[in-house]
């Protein structure tokens, strides 16, 4: 029998923690180990846009292609303008990510990325290492990283689910400034869970529209589509505009399945692997940071890292956060209008960034009115109790 390809680590999935973790590893130069990042699909679109704050030197800074330093969070007629100067509100989007990691991997004579790979089943365990079969090949590596999302996800395996349909339009006259962008216009027509708007205007005419809910249930991507439109009708007064591009996404926010193998030379990683930000969904900048970690680790030593559990303060006001989000979505609007009103916003940014330090989780809680919070106390904890227990939630 011919020798199967034999690779010293496989990536399952050539997405953002796949590459970010290649294109890390790719700086140790020959140091870095033989990798293989295997991905189903056959060519990379501008499929999505991440965002984050610009606090600390964040990873892809320099590929941002838009920053705002001003934004507004609007709650029925109250509008608040933010001047986010500090701290710019930067967007990367994802095609130019997708390039620059192609462009570095394959300037890596150790790395290579093998597109139209769908890996079909779980990998096996064998005493040759571990072999992972696609539609082609068979596959044997030391270690593996699998990034792919769950097949099926049940919506009770995450406290809530950030659904979310975005159009970038070009419009005839001008309708945006390019200079603003909207972080959350709540609607309070919305009855399943709490929904806004979130403007990211590129230019007078072009803007991502993106309409999103923050829901137990997953929402259908139609009829988050069916809101979008009608938003995006008021936002520009009915004036007719061309549809450029589409993104959608459905995110965890508390997933209650993150789990590792058993074996420590394989590893899930991702989105749905703990990177999550629990009270966002947000997850990219954790990413970076993951995989800067474990490209140091392999590296080093050989190991595999996963992404760290949250420090117990956040994890505890993200959790609050979500259940009292949960049980009552038309008050957790007015709950961000007072997080952004009356919290300074470096304590804000850094609260959404993780830096948050003790005294910054200090002045958020203080912001907060204690009403919502003391009545979700109770189902936390029973969630708590019941998560360390290993019950469902
Ligand atoms: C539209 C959208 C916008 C987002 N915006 C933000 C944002 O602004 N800020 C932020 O921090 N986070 C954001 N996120 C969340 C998060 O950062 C992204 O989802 C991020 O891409 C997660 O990285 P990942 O590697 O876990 O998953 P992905 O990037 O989705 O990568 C997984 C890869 O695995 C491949 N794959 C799946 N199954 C198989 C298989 N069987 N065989 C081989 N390959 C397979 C997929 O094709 C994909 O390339 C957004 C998510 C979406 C969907």
């Amino acid at each position: 029998m011919a020798e199967l390809p034999h690779y010293d680590l496989v990536i399952i999935g050539g997405g953002c923690a796949g590459f970010s973790l290649a294109s890390k590893l790719s700086e140790y130069g020959e140091k870095a180990p033989k990798v293989l990042i295997l991905e189903q699909r056959k060519n990379y679109t501008n499929d999505r846009t991440w965002c984050f704050w610009d606090i600390d030197h964040p990873a892809y800074q320099s590929l941002a292609s838009h920053a705002w330093s001003t934004f507004e969070v609007a709650n029925r007629e109250r509008v608040h303008h933010f001047d986010c100067n500090q701290h710019p509100y930067l967007m990367l989007e994802s095609q130019h990510f997708y390039e620059a990691a192609i462009k570095q991997i394959s300037n890596h004579p150790k790395i290579q990325l093998m597109l139209g790979q769908e890996v079909l089943s779980a990998p096996i365990n064998t005493d040759q290492g571990w072999h992972i079969s696609t539609a082609h090949t068979v596959f044997t590596a030391r270690q593996v990283i699998d990034t792919r999302p769950p097949k099926k996800i049940n919506p009770q395996d995450s406290v809530l689910w950030q659904c979310f349909v975005g159009y970038e339009i070009q419009t005839q006259s001008d309708c945006f400034s390019p200079e603003k962008m909207v972080l959350m216009d709540f609607d309070h027509t919305f009855e399943h869970g709490l929904a806004f708007i979130y403007i990211l205007p590129t230019s007078e005419k072009k803007a991502l529209i993106e309409y999103t809910v923050f829901s137990e249930n997953i929402i259908p991507k139609q009829q988050l589509i069916t809101r979008l439109k009608k938003s995006i009708t008021q936002k520009i007064d009915r004036q007719p505009y061309e549809l450029l591009r589409v993104e959608h996404g459905t995110l965890p926010m508390g997933y209650t399945l993150t789990q590792q193998y058993k074996a420590s030379t394989y590893l899930y990683a991702g989105l749905f692997a703990g990177a999550a930000r629990p009270s966002s969904g947000y997850a990219f900048q954790r990413i970076q940071s993951w995989a800067n970690k474990c490209a140091q680790s392999i590296v080093s030593e050989q190991k595999l890292y996963a992404s760290p559990k949250e420090q117990w303060v956040q994890s505890s006001m993200d959790g609050l956060f979500l259940n009292v989000i949960k049980n009552n979505p038309t008050r957790a609007a007015s709950l961000f209008e007072d997080l952004f009103n009356r919290c300074e916003l470096n304590t804000v940014v850094k609260f959404m960034s993780d830096q948050a330090t003790l005294g910054d989780y200090f002045r958020i809680i203080k912001s907060l009115p204690p009403g919502p919070f003391i009545k979700a106390l109770p189902g936390f904890v029973i969630q708590k109790i019941f998560h360390r227990l290993g019950w469902a939630k």
